[in-house]
């Protein structure tokens, strides 16, 4: 018998039959029936590791895969037990790290990472999937009674440490149903879904997006790993008619950079056959976890013909998602984020005054505390502050950084502070405009946002990457620099070059007073820019 957690109640009651998840490179398909049996089977296995009664973690890394999903909901069923995901791309350091921070006391991998694995093991239990014997698979019932594991067990998710160091985010099995509820109702996954993933599973949007919120519903999840364009674009292209007609994809801009330059560089029947076949399934295509472009909003509308357009929403580790486009396309504003989801109390917090601009409920009511903007172009500005079930409640044994991350309101309410600057304008639509910390540059007097300069950069002819920063500087406070990646085989954009083109599209104070060309932006897994690194790469002399 199976603790009655939302999720795992939620797998029972979808036809036994039906297909939950597809390995795209061998085809091979797995029912909810067997998941079900197998998670239980490694229930048992997996409740025996350590020394604990309860109160334990238990590593994962394994490919995108039927096996990783079984461990990962077999442990976030045991009560006090909680999993974390880690990335197969990440570095020893950096496992190493999260091992310890986490406190785990047992590693569950698969013979391709195993030789990668044992050396960091330090004496955690180490099981590998392949030499298991499981316990033969009984029929499967979920318990009557309600489970205490809800609140104690759940995964930790380490935030991509675009900004510092890594943080682990504690999401319980609660937390983590109510972001799900959430999604499924604004972007309506419904069981005739087939969904497919890319993405990694160490991340919540490779977690939640692509994997939970299909879950829950009793759809279909693709999984397709290692990320490769080629696939990709097959799936969608439906070359094969043997393989699953996907409906849905979900996956970071960096991603839909790479399908569009590879797009790019197909003869025009191959482009053509691509354009065409794509709406005939695809009917939802998202994007986030970092900043979309307009040229990859293009690109990509040109690769897909139009539609589905790309569906922008805003999220991070400690809070699911927050803020989505509406489904219906003729409703999205392009380069805006949308409103806040189902169930999600948002605010706009004014960094200097502290004083609260406006707030919303996803779906229920909006309020305009300060004057409301008018017209198209006006903005109130100021930083996201999120409360509600689908945000976290504790940074994993980081009392201060979580202390310092909620503020209390009169009325008792805790909202978690972002660390993110947004506008919202007269119809209550979201625009992001950074981080705080590392794309609000302040200059002259004025506050800039990184990513609007580096929108204007990017669809400039011949520039492939950007990324913008600010300097150290006596006579401004900050000054604007760019880093850029050219696209091979351009000559190098020279700096006055660089600013006549801009000057014809932002005001002056925006334009970079520095440029560096270089061959390549170091990014993150999530495909996320630490400019904090990059500008002391770039410019060690200042810093
Ligand atoms: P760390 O917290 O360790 O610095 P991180 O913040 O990049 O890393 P995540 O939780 O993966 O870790 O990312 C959340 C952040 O990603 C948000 O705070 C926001 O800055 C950015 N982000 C997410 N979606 C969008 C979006 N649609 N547009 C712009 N930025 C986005
Ligand atoms: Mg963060």
């Amino acid at each position: 018998t199976l603790p009655k957690l939302p999720l795992l109640s939620a797998l029972a009651s979808h036809p036994p039959s039906k297909t939950a998840i597809i390995h795209n490179s061998s085809r091979k398909a797995f029912d909810y029936g067997s998941l079900l049996r197998d998670i239980s089977r490694w229930r048992s296995v997996l409740g025996k590791l350590g020394s604990d009664a309860t109160g334990k973690r238990i590593a994962i890394m394994g490919e995108n895969s039927y096996q990783f999903l079984v461990c990962l909901l077999a442990a976030t069923s045991i009560p006090g037990t909680i999993a974390v995901p880690l990335c197969p791309s990440h570095t020893a350091p950096e496992i190493t790290y999260q091992l310890k921070d986490s406190d785990c006391c047992a590693v569950v991998t698969t013979n391709r990472f195993k030789e990668k694995l044992a050396a960091l093991v330090d004496g955690r239990d180490f099981v590998i999937y392949e030499d298991v014997e499981l316990p033969p698979s009984e029929a499967v019932t979920i318990a009557k009674d309600p489970s205490d594991a809800d609140e104690s067990s759940g995964i930790i998710l380490y935030t991509s440490g675009t900004s510092g160091n890594p943080k682990g985010v504690v999401i319980t099995n609660s937390t983590l149903h109510a972001q799900a509820s959430s999604l499924i109702k604004a972007w309506e996954i419904a069981p005739g879904d087939t969904i497919l993933h890319t993405l990694p599973l160490h991340h919540i949007h490779g977690i939640l997006n692509a994997l939970l919120v299909p879950l829950f519903v009793g759809a279909t999840v693709v999984f397709q790993f290692p990320f490769a364009a080629g696939p990709v674009l097959s799936l969608l292209a439906h070359d094969d008619a043997s393989a699953p007609d996907i409906t849905v994809y979900t996956a970071v801009p960096t991603v839909y950079a790479r399908l569009s330059t590879v797009y790019r560089s197909l003869p025009p029947d191959r482009q053509a056959s691509i354009t065409d076949a794509i709406p005939k399934s695809l009917h939802l295509a998202m994007c986030g976890s970092a900043a979309l472009p307009d040229p990859l909003r293009d690109g990509w509308a040109q690769l897909s013909g139009g539609h589905p357009q790309l569906l922008e929403r805003y999220g991070m580790t400690e809070v699911g998602m927050a803020l989505s486009q509406p489904l219906k396309e003729s409703e999205r504003a392009s380069g805006s984020v949308g409103k806040p989801l189902p169930g999600v109390y948002a605010r706009l917090v004014d960094k200097d005054s502290l004083e609260v601009l406006y707030q919303a409920v996803g779906w229920q009511s909006e309020e305009w505390i300060a004057e409301k903007p008018q017209g198209d172009d006006e903005q109130l500005l100021g930083e996201i502050e999120l409360s509600g079930p689908t945000i976290f409640q504790t940074y994993w044994r980081k009392p201060d950084a979580t202390a310092s991350s909620f503020v209390t309101d009169a009325s008792g309410r805790k909202w978690f502070k972002t660390g993110d600057i947004a506008g919202v304008d007269s119809a209550g639509r979201w625009w992001i405009k950074g981080r705080e910390s590392m794309d609000i540059i302040k200059s002259g007097g004025e506050k800039l946002s990184a990513l609007e300069i580096e929108r204007e950069i990017l669809s400039l002819d011949g520039i492939a990457e950007c990324a913008v920063v600010g300097l150290p500087s006596v006579e401004w406070g900050q000054a604007v620099a760019t880093v850029v990646v050219m696209q091979s085989d351009v000559e190098p954009i020279t700096f006055d070059n660089l600013k006549a083109e801009l000057k014809k599209r932002l005001t002056g104070y925006k334009i970079p007073k520095e440029l560096k060309v270089v061959q390549q932006i170091p990014r993150n897994q999530m495909g996320k820019v630490n400019k904090k690194t990059l500008v002391k790469q770039v410019w060690p002399e200042k810093f």
